[in-house]
């Protein structure tokens, strides 16, 4: 009888599930938008209850896609959007306040009263984070800040905190699993990185108390069962962070082995083996545990990626579509020495100032928005290869190849001047869905579907690869020019006259 796996995928934007059968081709699928709430500026939200409702109906739309029962499935993967966090009543699943999403920039000043505090080391050195609001933490000592009364009815055992998986999972099986996996547990900042666990150092500071947080597991642990949503018997095998899950969905289970998303953003996760690696610039999280290993990544997040060529469509107006910058951008050899350098929002990694704002540079009577469009996509490659560097600097890691995915990656020009600037292959899967695939292909693993990593591997295929067609001596060349350009945008915003 054939097996079939649903896939439960919660992202920011929208949310999706796919059934897929045991060759892992897609035989059902299902999308919702959500809703993003935007109370001030800054601030960024979700409704947990949409987030909820529409991640069943895009499930049972995934099984009627697929023409079959939810009694087929043998098994369902989750994977989420990180970091992002809900507070509920345990007793009612009323969730007390919206979901603070990652981005949200609203808990800032409690970061920074903890690290007013000289909590900063200490955050680090037990998860490996630098403090930020982006992480978990923050988010839920807000909602319990924020709403009154919450606080003492946290200590009293009545409200539950968790990110979205842990809130997808309870309310699933109908509150009989609180659970969440060490890969979202990384990205909580009260993770102790060493222990796998919740650092009760880190919670007493925070004042958050242990028994609102879910117990973390293995990434292939049994979640729990669907039967209360669908009627039938189906195991949670796999939970995994978004950015994790891709890592596993491009069968990146050797040290060394890494992916890299061109979405709006980019990131860059490399799996650096059963200890964590501490890389200045770069994130040190959990990539998971899976057949009692686990298996520690480096990250890395680039703010604009796609986003440059959104702000070319959208704003400059110089390409009517994003894919429109490859035939643009093929049109002129090279820049003629422009680079842009899309710092929007300051530089991320692993340069990491907010105070640095975008510029072109090396415009001349001979510039023509061919060279920008072109400098424009060969900001996505340098701004890659900075985190490479980063990561290989001290020579802990090395990078042998480079596997990609993401929606800008169909830019084949894009990829060649990857491999280019990299000097190391660049591979695009057949598959370019690596994050759902991630966590599907593990909750096959772990529901006895398959048989190992090796099986999984087996199932992971090429597309093209991009082999380096210029010499190092070149692409260190262009390489060099770039590091003269991003140097000039640091620290701008605090070169400019204070405005009242
Ligand atoms: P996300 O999941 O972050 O929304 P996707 O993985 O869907 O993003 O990728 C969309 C991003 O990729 C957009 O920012 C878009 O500008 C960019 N993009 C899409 N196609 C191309 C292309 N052919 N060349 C360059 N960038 C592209």
């Amino acid at each position: 009888m054939t097996k079939y796996i649903l896939g439960i995928d919660s992202g920011t934007t929208s949310v999706r599930s796919f059934v897929i059968d045991e060759s892992a081709a897609v035989i059902g699928f299902g999308q919702q938008e959500i809703t993003q709430h935007y109370p001030r500026p800054g601030w960024i939200e979700h409704d947990p209850k949409q987030i909820l409702g529409t991640q069943l109906e895009v499930m049972r739309a995934a099984l009627r896609d697929a023409g079959v029962q939810p009694s087929d499935i043998s098994a369902a993967g989750i994977t989420n959007q990180r970091e992002t966090a809900v507070v509920w009543e345990k007793s009612t699943g009323e969730p007390i306040y919206n979901a603070v999403v990652w981005s949200s920039r609203q808990t800032v000043p409690v970061v920074e009263k903890w690290v007013e505090q000289g909590l900063g080391d200490l955050i680090q050195e037990r998860t490996g984070l630098i403090p930020d609001a982006y992480y978990s933490a923050s988010k839920i000592r807000w909602i319990l800040d924020r709403v009154n009364g919450a606080q003492e009815r946290a200590e009293r055992g009545e409200l539950l905190a968790g990110t979205i998986d842990t809130w997808l999972i309870w309310n699933m099986t109908d509150g009989q699993s609180f659970v969440t996996d060490v890969s979202n547990g990384s990205r909580t900042m009260m993770m102790n990185l060493q222990t796998l666990d919740w650092d009760d150092e880190l919670l007493g500071h925070y004042g958050i108390p242990r028994h609102m947080l879910a117990k973390i597991v293995p990434s292939d642990a049994n979640f729990g069962d669907l039967e209360p949503t669908f009627g039938a018997s189906i195991t949670i095998g796999s939970d995994l962070g978004d950015q994790q899950a891709g890592l596993f969905g491009q069968a990146a289970f050797e040290q060394g082995q890494c992916k890299m998303t061109y979405g709006t953003a980019g990131v860059l996760n490399i799996n650096c083996g059963q200890s964590p690696q501490r890389i200045t610039g770069l994130t040190p999280s959990v990539g998971w545990t899976v057949q009692g290993k686990t298996a520690y990544e480096i990250e890395g997040v680039l703010f604009a990626q796609g986003k440059t060529m959104q702000w070319l469509r959208d704003d400059l107006q110089l390409i009517h579509a994003a894919p429109d910058s490859e035939w643009y951008a093929g049109q002129v050899k090279s820049t003629d020495g422009v680079y842009l350098v899309p710092a929007f929002t300051g530089l991320s990694a692993p340069t990491w100032d907010p105070y640095a704002r975008a510029a072109i540079i090396g415009i001349s009577n001979a510039t023509t928005r061919l060279h920008i469009i072109r400098a424009a996509v060969e900001s996505m490659v340098y701004q890659t290869r900075d985190m490479v560097e980063a990561a290989t600097a001290d020579g802990s890691v090395t990078i042998p190849e480079l596997r990609i995915d993401g929606g800008a990656v169909k830019n084949n020009l894009l990829c060649q001047m990857q491999a280019d600037i990299l000097g190391i292959p660049v591979i695009r899967p057949k598959n370019h869905e690596a994050t759902i695939f991630g966590a599907m292909l593990l909750a096959g693993l772990s529901t006895g579907i398959y048989g190992s990593l090796d099986d999984l591997s087996n199932m992971w295929s090429v597309e093209r690869v991009f082999e380096p067609q210029i010499s190092t001596d070149e692409a260190d060349g262009l390489y060099a020019g770039w590091v003269a350009a991003r140097e000039l945008t640091k620290g701008w915003t605090k070169k400019l006259p204070q405005h009242d």
